[in-house]
């Protein structure tokens, strides 16, 4: 297979743009997922011209044909990941490199074409050079980056489409807990699988989440926030939470030890995760991926061995697990409150993440906005 030439993106600015008042009034509470900037990125693939076609173009809705191969067989990729206003006032996206590496490898497994690193890294500098306004600059608040990859061959037939588009949106989000961090109640689903091995557990897909909304639906009905994933087989390893990772925090202060589910590949390989992991014995914590079983998480919480449990994921950085719930019994994790030891790893990461602490790791890529 030949390698895809550097790609050129043509820029195509819009000619009406946002009156700054309208756009700072829509910062002020922008919510997330629910308003866009004002540009995107379009790129194409065909089987016989490779990626090509690459250009920002202004925010628009798209116009599909019904037979559109990914509406019906949900041949799809996506990411999520955010830039941050710097206290300097730049910004810099968070380990955009480890994203462009994750989205290779789901399109891999959807059977789509691998956009190059490269040209993931370039859809964000054109689209942040155009739309940097954007990004807001409260604490907490920041602009949610969405590649995406879809099947846009018009067939009904089943095959891995031979005309694909790749597109890169931005929605500009406020804090998940704009009243201070709150811990979720979760349901333990015994009735539905997000994954089993061999499936497509270990890719950022739609599928995945569309299969999961049943069960979300249940935890809701259950009064709890979010569905616990168990592995497909024994219904009794924990795998995650939602669209989050999760972490077991033992013992306390210094002594405490960190432990998240092993990546089997039924579980998403998360960004945050593997930050935490990082960040975690940069603080002196020992970290490990293991593995929990319910029994072992409810004994833990009873004679008080497992003090936090806490999810994280771009979305909410880190959420506290307060409460748990299953068909067979309910029980609370450490005084129902948010732990010191999740608390202290948040604040850790979110200092990195907006530059108020130093990055050790080299995990901000730091984007040229100057128009
Ligand atoms: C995206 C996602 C995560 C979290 O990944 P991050 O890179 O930390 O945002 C965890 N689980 C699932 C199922 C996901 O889709």
């Amino acid at each position: 297979m030949s390698s895809t030439p550097t790609l050129t993106f043509e820029v195509n600015r819009s000619k009406v743009r946002t009156p700054a008042a309208e756009r700072e009034r829509l910062l002020a509470d922008p919510g997330f997922g629910r308003i866009f900037t004002e540009h995107m990125v379009r790129i194409s693939w065909t089987a016989d011209r490779g990626w090509h076609g690459a250009a920002l173009i202004p925010y628009a809705p798209l116009t599909l044909d019904p037979g559109t191969s990914v509406l019906h067989y949900a041949q799809a990729v996506f990411e999520g990941l955010k830039a941050f206003r710097q206290g300097g006032g730049g910004v810099a996206v968070f380990r955009p490199d480890r994203h462009a590496v994750r989205f290779r490898n789901s399109a891999r497994r959807l059977a789509l074409p691998e956009l190059p690193e490269e040209a993931f890294l370039e859809a964000i500098d054109v689209l942040l050079a155009a739309d940097h306004e954007w990004v807001p600059s409260a604490a907490e608040h920041s602009l949610y980056l969405r590649p995406m990859m879809f099947a846009s061959e018009v067939t009904l037939a089943v095959h891995p489409a031979v005309n694909v588009t790749f597109l890169l949106i931005a929605s500009p989000s406020g804090s998940y807990f704009p009243r201070g961090v709150k811990p979720v109640s979760v349901w333990l689903s015994e009735d539905f699988s997000r994954a089993a091995p061999g499936g497509t557990g270990e890719a950022k897909t739609g599928g995945n989440y569309a299969g999961g909304l049943l069960a979300q639906a249940q935890a809701s009905a259950q009064g709890c926030d979010q569905v616990v994933w168990l592995d497909s087989r024994d219904h009794r390893w924990i795998e995650e939470m939602g669209g989050m990772n999760l972490c077991f925090v033992y013992g306390r202060g210094n002594q405490a030890r960190l432990m998240t589910p092993a990546l089997t590949g039924t579980l998403l390989p998360g960004v945050t995760r593997d930050s935490l992991l990082t960040i975690g014995s940069d603080l002196g914590y020992a970290t490990e991926e293991g593995r929990i079983s319910v029994d072992e998480w409810r004994h833990g919480c009873e004679d008080g061995s497992l003090t936090e449990v806490f999810a994280c994921g771009t979305a909410a950085v880190i959420t506290p697990v307060a409460a748990v719930k299953s068909a067979r019994g309910a029980w609370t994790v450490g005084d129902g409150g948010a732990g010191e030891v999740s608390m202290r790893l948040r604040r850790a990461l979110i200092d990195i993440q907006r530059g108020a602490a130093l990055d050790p790791h080299e995990w901000l890529y730091h984007v040229r906005v100057s128009d």
